[in-house]
């Protein structure tokens, strides 16, 4: 191993060698000889597969233009059509888009936004309100209120910081106790991602907004990896609105890192004044990123017009066929939502190997602590999806 590069979440001292992809297509990766269902959609995001001619040739036409502007003292077109269209795909009040350049950091302004309406508001509240098994990204804010001692075990300070089960009983007692104190509850709706693929009720979330609303507390929802129907909805904010809602992975179809955090009117509105005192201070470099924008509209134009959320439902309704009574003694439970699969193991060292056995039968998957899963390319087809997960299944045999 003598590349230069650093990876994630890896011991470089004992990596395996990574498979060096030399071409993708639809939801085909291609190494120099072999070729793989990519069953993980590059990290959740690439919802439309690999190479798809429409937004990579919006891309090319606004490279054609220009790559890149800052935005501040300057706007373009691409920046200015995402915004409104993502405020009006968007539930309610969720009109104001902040853009940035990645997941973490749009939950760190998320997190910011709330913290400073209450200081604009003279208001004194330094908690948040949190669930167990949660994550909200790499960087230290975003550390600070997940819960994920597996990703985050060097730093585990967590001031300030109360996590709940996603459970209602917990939720009313903590609220009862100590609701005020909040200047936010953060939660990823309906599915826990890193932390375990972990899906609830959307009971928890109608309550949790109840709760919020009595006890003056904004709720936000990290809507990084749920956003553009990975849970069968387009956004779980269409079921329950929350006062922030943090978008990224999927926001560009995959094909550009990029994020936004929008807020309601209410969050906004508690910005405005005659100077700076109460103005947001945060500005990413590359925010409103011009290919970013032309990638993110032509993604949402093919979301909508190509029904996508039909798309999702089928994926939904072929991995619960597949898997009705499906059970093996090492696994505790074989979940469904939308268009994530889950298998979680009794044993995480069961899932050791299981990246080669996949790579050998023409399938990209990874593994994260005791979770085998599938997060495919909306556009696969129903062959394609019956091959992940009987190679799924195949592993336990
Ligand atoms: C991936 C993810 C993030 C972090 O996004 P990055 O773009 O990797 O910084 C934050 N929250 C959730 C729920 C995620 O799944």
């Amino acid at each position: 191993m003598n590349s230069k590069i650093w990876y994630p979440y890896t011991q470089m001292k004992n990596m395996k060698e990574p498979y060096e992809i030399v071409d993708a297509k639809g939801v085909y990766l291609y190494t120099k000889d072999n070729k793989m269902i990519d069953s993980v959609s590059s990290w959740w995001c690439m919802i439309h597969g690999y190479k798809n001619p429409e937004i990579t040739e919006a891309i090319k036409k606004q490279a054609d233009k220009f790559s890149h502007v800052m935005l501040c003292n300057l706007s373009h077109a691409g920046a200015l059509e995402f915004a409104d269209k993502l405020a009006s795909y968007l539930p309610g009040n969720l009109n104001h888009v902040f853009f940035s350049d990645s997941g973490s950091v749009s939950v760190e302004v998320a997190l910011k936004m709330a913290m400073q309406y209450f200081v604009n508001k003279g208001q004194k509240r330094e908690e948040v309100l949190s669930l167990t098994h949660s994550y909200h990204g790499d960087t230290f804010k975003t550390m600070e209120v997940g819960d994920d001692e597996d990703y985050h075990f060097a730093f585990s300070k967590k001031e300030n910081v109360t996590h709940i089960d996603t459970n209602i009983e917990q939720l009313e007692e903590i609220f009862k106790a100590k609701g005020e104190s909040f200047y936010c509850m953060i939660v990823e709706p309906l599915l826990q991602g890193a932390g375990g693929m972990r899906m609830y009720d959307v009971s928890f979330l109608q309550r949790a907004r109840e709760l919020c609303n009595e006890y003056g507390v904004l709720l936000i929802f990290d809507e990084v990896a749920t956003g553009f129907g990975r849970t069968g909805n387009r956004f779980v904010a269409d079921l329950v609105e929350p006062d922030i809602i943090c978008l990224g992975k999927a926001l560009t179809g995959g094909y550009i890192g990029h994020a936004a955090t929008v807020a309601s009117d209410k969050v906004y509105e508690a910005f405005l004044g005659d100077n700076y005192e109460t103005a947001l201070m945060h500005g990413p470099t590359f925010m409103g990123n011009a290919l970013a924008m032309a990638a993110g509209l032509k993604s949402l134009e093919i979301f909508e017009r190509e029904n996508y959320l039909s798309k999702i439902k089928n994926i939904e309704k072929i991995a619960k066929r597949e898997l009705k009574d499906y059970k093996n003694p090492n696994l505790k439970e074989v979940r469904v939502l939308g268009a994530c699969i889950a298998f979680e193991a009794k044993n995480s060292q069961k899932l050791e190997g299981f990246q080669d056995f996949a790579y050998k039968h023409g399938v990209f998957a990874r593994t994260f602590l005791n979770i085998q899963y599938a997060m495919p390319p909306y556009i696969i087809t129903e062959e394609e999806l019956v091959k992940v997960i009987n190679l799924m299944k195949a592993w336990w045999e």
